[in-house]
């Protein structure tokens, strides 16, 4: 076994059982559309006819800051006026092609010398847009150029954490570069049986970690299937990412997460500055401003770049709310 375990398998838990109640119905009809929209997220026929559609532009443009990477540093810029902080993110993952990855490469390391020295603005980045589906050596070689590019920066990198079939090996590719880097952070995500251990193991090494809900299809076997219990174990990973981590990032919009944290921090005394809330662009606004004026650490995600659509799809999968949204815009057209 490595550093870090491997998934923690559990039994499937039980069938749906519809006389529940409306509540029950709602909700498992909310699961149904995710699980559909995150479906789409990979279809490629999809893709091609969303991209190129008007009014999904516009939809999307809510989520993401632009297509450019100076539109990405100007929603950076907006951001630091208000007092907080961000990590921009370059739309993109699975590239099939050395050359692709290699230029998605290369903009991280151009984004850097955009962003300046510090860490107000670091980046975060996804390992399949690096290469890693055609080879780890040149994933590796890919993040040890940007590393080496933050590090000039003082600044720090992110990597976000994928699907399932990607979570061990981002991790074992996460060990080996912090043998040589300590400017490098993982993602873990409450919806895994797994990441409690991942979470132990992470605070022993002293790495920094991004806690978040997660956000693809994942089976029951290896992730929590009710969201009551995703909020419960992303309660507890909190907890012990505040007392044992090393300055976590707990990325959520869920207020009553939030509201958790902030008695917990209040009850211990612990200081407001030994980690940082962190959401997504375009996304409770009036709550990340909240949590400044409060004296809370805000770090903003800022998605850019012209492969939005399988990121956009996942934000429509977070809430049905959007998709209804969406509808009626088409709708009013
Ligand atoms: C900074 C950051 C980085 C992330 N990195 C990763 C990663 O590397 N890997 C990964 O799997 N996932 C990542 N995620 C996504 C995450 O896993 C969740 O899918 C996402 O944050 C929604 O979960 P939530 O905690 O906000 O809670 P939820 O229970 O989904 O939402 C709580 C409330 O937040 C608001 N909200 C949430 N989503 C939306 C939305 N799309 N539109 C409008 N309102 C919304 C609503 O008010 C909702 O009621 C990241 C999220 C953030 C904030």
């Amino acid at each position: 076994m490595g550093l870090f375990q491997g998934n923690v398998r559990r039994p499937p838990s039980g069938w749906v059982n519809f006389s529940e109640g409306a509540g029950q119905s709602l909700r498992n009809l909310r699961g149904v559309l995710r699980r559909i929209l995150l479906t789409l997220a990979d279809q490629k026929w999809i893709y091609r006819i969303i991209v190129g559609n008007a009014i999904f532009r516009h939809m999307a443009f809510r989520f993401v800051a632009g297509e450019t990477l100076q539109d990405a540093v100007e929603a950076a810029r907006r951001l630091n006026q208000k007092g907080i902080f961000s990590t921009l993110d370059l739309l993109g993952e699975n590239v099939n092609t050395e050359a692709e990855a290699r230029a998605a490469c290369q903009h991280y390391v151009d984004a850097i010398d955009a962003l300046g020295d510090g860490d107000a603005n670091n980046v975060s980045l996804k390992l399949t847009l690096m290469g890693l589906d055609i080879s780890h050596e040149l994933c590796m070689e890919n993040m040890r150029r940007i590393l080496d590019a933050a590090r000039a920066r003082d600044t720090f990198v992110r990597i976000d954490m994928e699907g399932t079939p990607y979570t061990q090996v981002t991790i074992d590719i996460f060990s080996r570069l912090w043998q040589e880097y300590k400017n490098v952070g993982i993602v873990l995500q409450s919806y895994l049986y797994r990441s409690e251990q991942d979470v132990a193991l992470a605070n022993a090494m002293g790495a920094r970690v991004r806690l978040c809900k997660g956000a693809y299809a994942e089976p029951p076997d290896l992730a929590f299937p009710k969201k009551s219990d995703v909020d419960a174990n992303y309660n507890r990973l909190a907890e012990r990412l505040i007392l044992e981590g090393n300055y976590p990032g707990l990325a959520t919009h869920d207020e009553a997460i939030i509201e958790h944290v902030k008695a917990f921090v209040r009850e211990r005394n612990i200081p407001l500055d030994r980690f940082e809330f962190q959401m997504l662009y375009g996304i409770r606004r009036d709550l990340q401003e909240g949590l400044v004026s409060e004296g809370f650490r805000v770090r903003v995600y800022i998605p850019y770049g012209n492969a939005w659509y399988p990121y956009f799809m996942r934000r429509l999968a977070e809430r049905p709310a959007n998709v209804l949204f969406f509808l009626t815009s088409l709708l009013g057209r």
